[in-house]
């Protein structure tokens, strides 16, 4: 069971995975100084989930996500039982990286629907929560595949959509999840008004590690550097950080559910 710090922040979608051991044991060093102590790590496929489980049992804090993520549909083969059976192994565990991508990718959308549809199907049969990635106008698939299969809550990672669906958004019991794009100078003015537009109960606070660094592809991001996001959003919403902390731990454990193993 995860002790929750009462000082603590989480990190509510990272890949914790794709760092190399001996890089993992300097990045959870530093994500230890800035006080982040809950790592929300999607798995992506079913070579990854492995790893992701591995981290879960070893490392305190690590909350493991298994799902096939849009770009990996057309190409993996034979993955259901087994996703089932890793989320059956993990009772607290969410269905993550999931979603649909039309600009990203070239993997038929499908194919990629498909994959989503009968994701979404098992997170609603073992009431989980979902992690989404969401790219390229896939608003309307997405809400119709969310509303016939009603998951648990579901987080929209890495959010900079529009606001004009926030209603049917928030019908679906959707967080929304910001990152590093916020520390970009200049900042992108979509994705501040993003964050000026989604009500403050409905934020977390992600860092895609080591995905997403503000500075670009060069440059590896990690859980640390969640504090400068949550200064931007702190900035954005006139709140003070330690306010938005509270704010935001309570999302995320209304988002993932308390108690997560
Ligand atoms: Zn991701």
């Amino acid at each position: 069971m995860i002790e929750i710090e009462t000082v603590g922040w989480s990190d509510s979608h990272c890949h914790l995975q794709d760092f190399s051991p001996e890089e993992l044991s300097a990045v959870l060093k530093r994500a230890d100084i800035f006080k982040i102590k809950r790592f929300h790590v999607n798995g992506t496929r079913p070579e990854d989930w492995i790893v992701v489980a591995r981290l879960a049992a070893n490392l305190p804090g690590v909350c493991p996500h298994f799902g096939l993520h849009p770009w990996q549909a057309a190409q993996t083969e034979d993955w259901e039982t087994k996703l089932k059976e890793y989320l059956l192994r993990h009772p607290q565990a969410g269905l993550g990286e999931i979603g649909l991508d039309a600009k990203l990718t070239d993997t038929p959308m499908d194919a990629q629907r498909a994959a989503f549809q009968t994701q979404l199907a098992l997170a609603a049969e073992l009431q989980r929560p979902c992690t989404i990635h969401a790219v390229g106008g896939v608003w309307d698939m997405l809400l119709e595949d969310l509303q016939t299969h009603k998951p648990r809550a579901v987080l929209l990672h890495a959010w900079g959509g529009g606001t004009h669906l926030l209603p049917r958004w928030i019908e679906c019991n959707a967080f929304f999840s910001f990152g590093g794009v916020l520390c970009r100078d200049p900042q992108s003015a979509k994705h501040v008004q993003a964050v000026e537009a989604i009500p403050l109960e409905r934020i977390l606070l992600e860092t895609d590690s080591p995905w997403q660094h503000p500075k670009g592809k060069a440059h590896r991001q990690e859980p640390a550097g969640l504090l400068s996001i949550a200064e931007q959003v702190a900035k954005i919403k006139k709140v003070s950080l330690d306010l938005l902390r509270q704010v935001v731990e309570k999302n995320t454990n209304r988002c993932f559910g308390q108690n997560l193993s």
